[in-house]
């Protein structure tokens, strides 16, 4: 039986990472410090005889007593108004924390994946973005934190690759959404639905006219097992190049609950990326990849998990940092 380590194990896409290895036959243990993740997410795996569970900071020394076969690092705030709330913990999870995975996969000769992200493009001058544009980051702005630690953790795990010789993978990943999204993250799909359920007019910032691309949570899943499989050890960009903007999204979601809220339009937060969309031409062809699920189908079963969600969730205060 093969053993795998995931880090961000309570969170939003560790989470289904953690379903998905078990489904497979893995033994899988978590690993997550519950600053922005929550046990809730993994609670019926407590009960698996394969599930194992340390509440732990990997910005600290890792280790796993036994055997550990595979690495998925996906420890990370990932939400703009999280990372700004705790910039330091962002910046010591993508670097110091990658550093020690790194460290403990060429101990244990695990094989290691590491979550990158669409952030390394920043706020992208090439549109659609493909794994060869070194991107356009501010590295003092607010979203530096998240964008520069990502970075380095590609650079970082392209070291070891090149110098150590271990197996490394890197994917970054574009807007991904579905359930066990934080309700209060602040990201926009959470933010428009909880406004709807609420019954709040829902908060478009700036014009509305930038745009993101929205991949389901099952095909992102989908495509890092392929990836963890594969031989390849560059950068492969996975979401859904379903570009929408963000103004036309809102109408979606407002369509979607039937809420007779309005849109309001807010600030826009310095140094939004205008547009984003990803070139998955890499990932077809190293894996044969391509996301199935289209906002359609993948909305309705987001909106479905919010609602069945205890009605006090939905008014759930923006989440106390403590880290
Ligand atoms: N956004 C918005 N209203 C909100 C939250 C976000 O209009 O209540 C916008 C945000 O400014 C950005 C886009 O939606 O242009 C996506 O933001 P998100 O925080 O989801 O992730 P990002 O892609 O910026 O990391």
């Amino acid at each position: 039986m093969k053993r795998v380590l995931i880090t961000g194990a309570a969170g939003f896409l560790g989470s289904h990472l953690c379903d998905r290895f078990i489904q497979e036959g893995f033994a899988v243990v978590g690993m997550d410090n519950l600053v922005t993740g929550d046990l809730r997410n993994i609670e019926h795996l407590f009960s698996n005889k394969d599930f194992d569970f340390y509440h732990h900071d990997v910005s600290r020394f890792v280790h796993v007593a036994g055997k550990v076969d595979y690495i998925l690092h996906f420890a990370s705030p990932a939400s703009p108004v999280d990372y700004l709330k705790i910039p330091i913990q962002t910046l010591k999870v993508g670097s110091l924390g990658t550093h020690n995975l790194l460290g403990f996969a060429k101990a244990s000769g695990a094989r290691i994946l590491v979550a990158s992200t669409s952030e390394v493009y920043g706020d992208p001058q090439v549109h659609p973005q493909n794994e060869d544009y070194w991107g356009n980051v501010n590295p003092v702005g607010p979203r530096g934190v998240y964008d520069e630690a990502k970075r380095f953790q590609e650079a970082m795990t392209m070291a070891y690759h090149t110098y150590h010789g271990l197996e490394t993978r890197i994917v970054r990943i574009f807007n991904t959404y579905g359930p066990r999204m934080r309700l209060n993250d602040g990201r926009a799909l959470p933010a428009f639905i909880g406004q709807a359920l609420r019954g709040e007019d829902l908060t478009v910032f700036g014009d509305g006219s930038q745009t993101r691309s929205f991949c389901y949570v099952d095909d992102l899943v989908e495509g890092v097992f392929r990836l963890l499989k594969s031989d390849y050890a560059f950068p492969v960009n996975m979401g859904n190049p379903e570009e929408i903007t963000i103004r036309d999204f809102a109408q979606e979601i407002i369509g979607l609950t039937g809420t007779s809220q309005k849109i309001v339009y807010k600030p826009l937060p310095q140094d939004d990326p205008k547009q984003r969309k990803p070139d998955i031409s890499r990932a077809a062809a190293l894996l044969g990849w391509k996301p199935s699920v289209g906002r359609k189908e993948g909305l309705a079963k987001t909106y479905a998990y919010f609602k069945s969600l205890p009605e006090e969730e939905w008014f759930r205060p923006a989440h106390r940092f403590e880290a």
